[in-house]
């Protein structure tokens, strides 16, 4: 047992070890595909940028940016004008509002991205989302800073200087156009900047970042990393059914070991019993007594007989095993009428058992042939009833019962006797199975009664199979065609 659960345990322990590896390396494989996706879309939107300020000299906000500096200049002096600090952070709030909002709708650089990346061959529908960092109003040397972002103030000392007049700052020539600051933390790692801007003129300053952002992103890397998916799942279930088979293999040489274990421990009590017996009787020959008493004599003589028969039953019995194990059955096979051998066994069967045993016959085989081995036949037949006079803690009851079903003769035998548990019946035409195992065993035996059962069943070309209730009994049906 304990041996079973290390071996359990040490495989689930690797099996885990396995898949927590192969998430370490599909995790590994999928994050450098999402940076492979982005670094892709980075280049072509900066290819882009590129391709329109050459061809159209803009960056897509122009219009955005002329209508928010005609804002500025009309606005800044009414925001000036208000002292209220409450009323003048409404005021703000609407103002940032009101500047995403034309950043958002009064450019097409989003417009010409995905015409871009159409062209090129690539996904084309994305979401883009405008994060301003920073928004001043500015009116000569007033500075109304309106917005702004923790990173921005972070990352860079508001200017207090004002510029000089007139000086507006062309599309992306702004001064860290370009490449993101490190550590931008509002935006979402799906997102991919593009585009960085500051743009300034005398009423206002802003600073914002473009982002675009690909809902299939997920499929496209999905579909990208699915082969190593595949691969590594495959590996898991290939490793996962080796362990299962080398699992039950080892189970399975386990049990017949112990079945084994079993079978050398019964069989030595087996022929230590009748050795034994011969031995004291031999001892009581030697004395006088009994020597002068013919009787006695041939009543010790007679008991060394009967246990040496049985001896060599039993040595026959283990010396057939081999021989079965090595070559094919070879029967005897003659057309036999069925119910006439069934009534021959039985009845001797019935003389050699006690009278505490009833047992009651019905046939109904019409004088049906059967190619049978009459020798192994009656084996067969004897071991079943044996087992069901053995099996039992009360005078036994059999009812034996003989039918033809399918071109097949069935031979039933029911028992009133302990029955057999569902796991047992799996195994009891196992060769050595004892429904008990161990050494100690109330009902003597090696486990080969029934195995021999299956076995001459099979060579007729039929079957046996058991259908028991513990504490009620069992019944045994071997069916042997007869055609
Ligand atoms: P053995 O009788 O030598 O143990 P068998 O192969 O004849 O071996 O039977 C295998 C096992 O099946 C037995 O150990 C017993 O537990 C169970 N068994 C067989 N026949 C019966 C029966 N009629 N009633 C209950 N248990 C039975």
């Amino acid at each position: 047992m304990k041996k079973r659960n290390t071996a359990q345990l040490l495989g689930i322990f690797s099996i885990v070890i396995l898949i927590l590896v192969q998430i370490f390396i599909i995790r590994g494989v999928w994050k450098q595909k999402d940076e492979m996706f982005n670094l892709r879309y980075r280049m072509l939107s900066q290819e882009a940028l590129t391709a329109m300020s050459r061809r159209w000299n803009t960056d897509g906000f122009d219009t955005a940016r002329y209508i928010l500096s005609e804002f500025s200049r009309q606005i800044v002096r009414e925001v000036a004008a208000i002292s209220n600090d409450s009323v003048l952070n409404e005021k703000k709030k609407d103002i940032l509002e009101f500047v995403t909002d034309v950043l958002n709708e009064e450019q097409f650089l989003s417009y010409f991205l995905s015409g871009y990346f159409e062209r090129q061959g690539f996904e084309k529908d994305f979401n883009h989302k405008i994060i301003v960092n920073y928004f001043e109003l500015i009116d000569f040397d007033t500075r109304i800073p309106i917005y702004v972002s923790e990173e921005y103030a972070s990352r860079r000392p508001l200017r207090t200087a004002r510029p000089e007049s007139g000086q507006v700052q062309g599309p992306g020539s702004g001064p860290g156009s370009g490449a993101p600051p490190p550590g931008m933390g509002r935006r979402q790692t799906s997102e991919i900047l593009v585009r960085d801007d500051r743009s300034e003129d005398n009423n206002y300053r802003l600073d914002f970042e473009y982002y675009i952002d690909f809902s299939d992103k997920q499929k496209v890397i999905l579909k990208e990393t699915s082969a190593s998916l595949v691969l590594s799942i495959l590996s898991i279930l290939v490793v996962a059914t080796l362990f299962l088979i080398t699992y039950r293999n080892l189970m399975e040489e386990k049990r017949l070991s112990d079945l084994k274990t079993d079978f050398i421990n019964n069989m030595t009590h087996e022929l230590k019993t009748p050795l034994s017996t011969i031995t004291v009787a031999g001892r009581t020959l030697e004395m006088e007594k009994i020597r002068s008493d013919d009787s006695k004599i041939l009543e010790t003589a007679k008991l060394i007989g009967k246990q040496s028969v049985h001896l060599n039953q039993l040595i026959n019995m283990i010396l057939e095993i081999s021989m079965w194990e090595r070559t094919q059955f070879e029967l005897d096979k003659r057309k036999i009428p069925v119910e006439e051998l069934m009534n021959d066994i039985v009845g001797s069967f019935k003389t050699g058992s006690g009278s505490s045993v009833s047992l009651m016959e019905k046939y109904h085989l019409e004088g049906v042939k059967a190619d049978l081995d009459i020798v192994y036949f009656t084996t067969l037949i004897n071991n079943l009833l044996s087992n069901a006079v053995k099996y039992s803690d009360k005078d036994p009851v059999i009812e034996i019962e003989g039918f033809k079903e399918n071109n097949s003769i069935m031979i039933r035998v029911a028992d009133n006797g302990i029955g057999i548990s569902k796991n047992d019946q799996k195994h009891v035409f196992d060769k050595f199975y004892r429904a008990s195992s161990g050494n100690v065993h109330k009902y003597k035996g090696l486990g080969l009664g029934l195995y021999y059962v299956k076995r001459i069943a099979e060579a007729h070309g039929g079957d046996v199979s058991v259908a028991s209730k513990p504490g009620k009994g069992s019944i045994f049906t071997v069916t042997i065609p007869y055609e």
